[in-house]
């Protein structure tokens, strides 16, 4: 007998995907250089340290670009360049004059927007629509909302008397390259801070692009410094002794390194960490919009998502409903060039992360979780994997319980809310969750008890500058985005 839900569900889409599209590469010509230099005190320089490393395409495998691997006398230099802005032109400065730059900046970033977005998708190996659609216009509203905030912070803290804290030493990863810089360098610059700043090792190239807006808009020298390379450069920016705050996003592991090396000194600190989000479905829920929050919850951008929805909780008397149509939505799913405009999983982003998630995969089944993976074609080339599902998972389970990073759902099943709740806020972290029901009463019950920073209801992965994002628990301390993110750049005593 075919049920109600079936007959709405056309059986090319239940069986295979709709429509075999045909190939819209991005052909927008883009000024990739062969080689970057690091960015100090204005300019792109060679590194004293004479080393260099390559930004690999993760789509093709194949070199990119030459980045400049910067040594401690260049995390030195950049410390010092921004020291001297500070105590120069940019802390002399009227903030209204700041926020001038900043508004330049926001609006330089949308007028190269597309640039930016098809470097970062090479670079990165994102899926253009993501970078185009989501990833560029945050970054540039991220400016606009601080631009706005810095000849106002009187009110933003009244009867407070807030001052810049100096030199931020900022360290940021790789899934959202230039919009992790945008929530970190902003609110910076708005409060009246200069910045010293790393990108991770694999994506540093969109960040050097945004250097050139700097330059462009007439920031003036030492505001911004971006000092390329591998860890131990980022561990040399946050042990500098000159630097007044450190701001980190990136893994659990490295965020207790960080917090560490800065106990015990005067260093402002804000990590934002790692997660294992819950999506938590109700029998009431409008299951066909859950089933596309899910999907973009954890398959778009690959999982490379902090808050990505990778744990699944559905109510026991609808799962087979939401489990088939999942399965029928990633029948659907293309995997493939970053650059199509078509693709919805791209690449992921380095070999290594590659071998990450195909390890857990191997952990997964060992563990006694069934594994499902639609059969959509995957390039031969280059760093991709398949959507999986996992279903069966168990509390236990280490891919319930760890961070893959990856296009990885792990699904369980639950009878009560009160299970729902439990089982959710089982795990270190607690970043963020959705939960999807038609009852507004159920959402309010149930994300009070939910210990997550972020909380969408019926709704997933949906940023606005002037909301705050942040953790709980092993996902990090202090907050950014609106309000929130502009406090941890200021001193209020
Ligand atoms: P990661 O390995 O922790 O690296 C993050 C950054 O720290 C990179 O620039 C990295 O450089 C640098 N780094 C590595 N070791 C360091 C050290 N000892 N001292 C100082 N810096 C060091 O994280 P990732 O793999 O790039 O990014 C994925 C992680 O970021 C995930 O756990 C994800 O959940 C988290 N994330 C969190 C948020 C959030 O807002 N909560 C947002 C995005 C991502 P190299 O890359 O060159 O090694
Ligand atoms: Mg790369």
């Amino acid at each position: 007998m075919t049920t109600d839900d079936e007959k709405q569900t056309t059986p090319a889409l239940r069986f295979g995907k709709a429509w075999d599209y045909a190939p819209a590469p991005e052909t927008t010509p883009v000024p990739l250089r062969k080689s970057y230099g690091l960015f100090l005190d204005g300019e792109f320089v060679a590194p004293r340290s004479g080393k260099t490393f390559w930004s690999i395409n993760p789509a093709t495998g194949k070199r990119l670009a030459r980045i400049a691997q910067a040594g401690e006398a260049d995390v030195d230099r950049a410390v010092k360049a921004a020291r001297r802005a500070r105590d120069g032109a940019w802390g002399k400065m009227p903030a209204a004059e700041r926020g001038k730059y900043l508004f330049r900046i926001a609006r330089m970033i949308q007028e190269k927007a597309r640039e930016l977005a098809i470097l970062e998708s090479m670079d990165g190996g994102k899926p253009i629509k993501e970078s185009r659609d989501v990833d560029l216009p945050l970054v540039a509203a991220h400016f606009f909302h601080y631009a706005g905030w810095a000849d106002k912070l009187d009110y933003a803290f009244p009867g407070r008397k807030p001052r810049p804290l100096g030199v931020a030493g900022q360290v940021i990863p790789w899934n959202f390259p230039l919009l992790m810089a945008a929530w970190k360098i902003a609110p910076a610059l708005a409060c009246g801070n200069t910045v010293v700043i790393k990108p991770a090792e694999t994506t540093s190239i969109s960040i050097l692009h945004l250097a050139r807006i700097f330059q462009e808009a007439g920031l003036p020298e030492g505001v911004v410094n971006i000092v390329t390379g591998a860890g131990e450069v980022g561990a040399a920016v946050v042990e500098h002794p000159d630097i007044d705050k450190v701001a980190f996003t990136g893994s659990t592991e490295v965020g207790k390194k960080i917090a560490a090396a800065v106990a015990g000194t005067r260093k402002k600190l804000t990590l934002e960490l790692g997660g294992k989000a819950a999506n938590i479905v109700f029998e009431d829920a409008p299951i066909d919009q859950a089933v596309e929050g899910i999907i973009n919850g954890i398959f778009f951008n690959q999982g490379h998502v902090c808050c990505a929805g990778s744990r699944l909780f559905v109510q026991e008397s609808v799962a087979d409903t939401v489990i088939r149509k999942l399965q029928d939505r990633m029948q659907t799913l293309i995997v493939g060039d970053p650059l199509d405009k078509n693709t919805d999983i791209g690449a992921i982003n380095s070999k290594p992360q590659l071998e990450k998630i195909e390890y857990y995969l191997k952990v997964g089944k060992e563990e006694g979780a069934e594994l499902w993976q639609p059969s959509c074609p995957v390039p031969d080339n280059g760093f991709f994997c398949r959507p999986t599902l996992f279903l069966n998972a168990t509390q236990s389970h280490r891919i319930v319980q760890e961070e893959i990073f990856g296009p990885v759902l792990a699904v369980q099943t639950f009878r009560t809310p009160e299970e729902g709740i439990a089982k959710a806020n089982n795990t270190p972290y607690g970043l963020s969750g959705g939960v999807w029901t038609d009852k507004g009463s159920k959402i309010f019950k149930v994300t009070s008890k939910i210990r997550a920073g972020v909380l969408w209801a019926n709704t997933y992965n949906k940023f606005d500058p002037g909301s705050p994002f942040g953790g709980y628990k092993e996902s990090g301390m202090g907050r950014e985005g609106g309000l929130h993110g502009l406090k941890e750049y200021v001193s209020l005593n």
